[in-house]
């Protein structure tokens, strides 16, 4: 299916900020005016579903989701960045594991599901992901991805 990145990013996060049952706030902003893809908009809703949904669950309440959607190279560069707990660094080289959870989750529910998906979501697509994250600061998912073409 051929569409707009931009305006389904910005659709998808009004929607989680409708449902949203805590306080964070979620900023969006992109640094193209349109991107132009053909990609399975279904597997692109699992990727940014899970990686905003691990944001606003890993993170205190009050704190800042920060969605960012950038084009560089026939890519779409999208990142989501938190505040919250971290993950440890032994844990890090798993993570992309089905059921593996880090260690500092405490009493957060999870499976350890989501990650698997959205990474094979994201091969799928032929694209790249990864992650920095610090203990107690935050952490930044980069999801690349390859698109037709944008405007900037
Ligand atoms: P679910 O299957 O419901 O998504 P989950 O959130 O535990 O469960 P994943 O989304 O696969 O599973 O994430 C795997 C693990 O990676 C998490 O359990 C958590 O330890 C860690 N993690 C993922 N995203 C973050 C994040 N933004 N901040 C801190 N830890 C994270
Ligand atoms: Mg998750």
């Amino acid at each position: 299916l051929f569409f707009d990145l931009v305006e389904y990013c910005r659709q998808l996060v009004e929607e989680v900020r409708l449902n949203l049952k805590s306080q964070h706030l979620i900023f969006f902003t992109s640094q193209c005016k349109s991107i132009s893809c053909y990609m399975d908009d279904k597997l692109l809703g699992y990727i940014l579903s899970n990686l905003l949904s691990n944001a606003l669950k890993y993170s205190p309440d009050g704190s800042l989701v920060r969605f960012t959607l950038a084009c560089k190279n026939e890519q779409a560069v999208l990142k989501i960045q938190d505040q919250g707990i971290g993950i440890p660094e032994e844990n890090q080289p798993r993570l992309f594991e089905s059921f593996y959870r880090a260690n500092n989750v405490g009493n957060i529910l999870g499976t350890g599901l989501g990650l698997a998906i959205v990474k094979k979501c994201v091969d799928i697509h032929n694209g790249e992901i990864y992650f920095t994250s610090q203990l107690g600061i935050g952490t930044q998912f980069t999801v690349k991805l390859p698109v037709e073409k944008y405007i900037k």
